[in-house]
């Protein structure tokens, strides 16, 4: 009697929710949308929009905004409020955005009635039951790797005079492109996989052709002072320091070099920067988000002498149209440096330390939370 009394209270007293299906009309894999009660209205982890609609969400804690893109457009929800930003419109969801414990609550209506009016050629709702388009992946499946230099540019020659940079950043990359995707589930192409000259155009057209997510670009540093030493990663800008424009204008000379003399260059600095500065400038952040990942990793495995995530225009990064940075794994012109970049253990540690920034690039950047 006692039990039955309590059955009764749980019925009237507290509403009992069904998680929300997805059905896709392009698959037969479905998802479920696990539903909440908060003060008797249904809500749902907003990060569950990412699992169903591979949405990218990002909160602003100083805006109290919450930024979620759905089938590439970006709605802005303000915390503790019922509206929503979509372009120009305003929408009422009738329950507020709430968060409980660093997590994002939305309500459910949402779903039942915002989302079919924000996109009724992809969504519509009936019954517990979400009908969607088959979201856009945005997550990083396919990345370049650039070894830097080959063939008749040899790139950064060693203190010893014996190695070349066009042989270590192959290797490194040869062996990255293996590890990468026996552990990532990613492609990995190569700008070259032997010992060739490829033009810095060739490269980025390569990537982008690709439709590739992240171009990487692998190189040994060189400087006529042999005391300095240390580890790099760069992105694309207008060069900020004078060290960097040094690096910049050594990266860059192959153009002048083997590519052409002076017209080469001009073809490179005209057009080319115009329309590429503007493809990396969507991609800046992320470029350098990417290289801070890449730089930590690098410099906690190999206790390299830290010289920091920098600015510089090089022109195998102005093509392309993805984040893309360039690393400098050390520096052939310092005695011990060199030894330490031919050595295999050495090798293994900066391929694990980029395979790590990588990794921890690609989970933030996919949103898989
Ligand atoms: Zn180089």
């Amino acid at each position: 009697m006692r039990n039955l009394f309590i059955c009764i209270f749980l019925v009237v007293f507290s509403k009992v929710f069904a998680d929300i299906t997805v059905i896709y009309n392009t698959s037969l894999a479905q998802e479920s949308i696990h539903t909440i009660n908060f003060f008797d209205t249904e809500y749902f982890n907003a990060y569950e929009l990412n699992k169903a609609f591979k949405a990218k969400i990002s909160s602003d804690i100083m805006d109290q905004r919450l930024n979620i893109n759905i089938y590439g457009e970006q709605l802005i929800f303000l915390l503790d409020s019922s509206y929503l930003q979509h372009g120009l419109k305003y929408y009422n969801m009738t329950y507020d955005l709430i968060q409980q414990e660093e997590k994002y609550f939305l309500p459910v209506s949402f779903l039942q009635s915002i989302l079919p009016i924000i996109f009724p050629d992809q969504v519509s709702y009936e019954n517990n039951k979400l009908f969607a388009s088959a979201p856009i992946d945005n997550s990083i499946r396919r990345i370049v790797l650039d070894p830097g230099h080959g063939g008749k540019d040899p790139g950064a020659v060693g203190y010893s005079k014996k190695y070349f940079e066009k042989d270590i950043t192959l290797e490194l990359a040869l062996k990255l492109k293996k590890k990468l995707e026996q552990k990532l589930d990613v492609l990995v192409l190569l700008s070259r996989d032997k010992d060739e000259f490829v033009s810095l155009q060739q490269r980025t057209k390569l990537a982008n052709e690709k439709a590739a997510d992240l171009f990487i670009s692998l190189h040994c540093n060189a400087h006529r002072n042999s005391q300095i030493d240390g580890v790099e990663v760069y992105y694309l800008s207008t060069a900020k320091t004078d060290e960097a424009r040094a690096v910049e204008a050594m990266e860059n000379q192959v153009v002048f070099e083997y590519e052409g003399g002076e017209e080469a260059v001009k073809k490179y600095d005209d057009l080319a920067f115009i329309l590429a500065d503007m493809a990396q400038s969507e991609h800046l952040e992320e470029s350098y988000n990417l290289g801070v990942n890449l730089q930590s990793s690098l410099i906690t495995d190999t206790e390299a002498y830290d010289r920091g995530v920098k600015q510089a225009n090089f022109y195998v990064l102005r093509g392309a149209f993805m984040p893309a940075v360039l690393i400098e794994f050390g520096f052939l012109s310092n005695e011990d440096e060199e030894k330490k970049l031919l050595n295999k253990n050495y090798q293994n540690k900066l391929i694990d330390s980029v395979f790590k920034g990588i990794h921890d690039f690609k989970m933030k950047y996919d949103q898989m939370q």
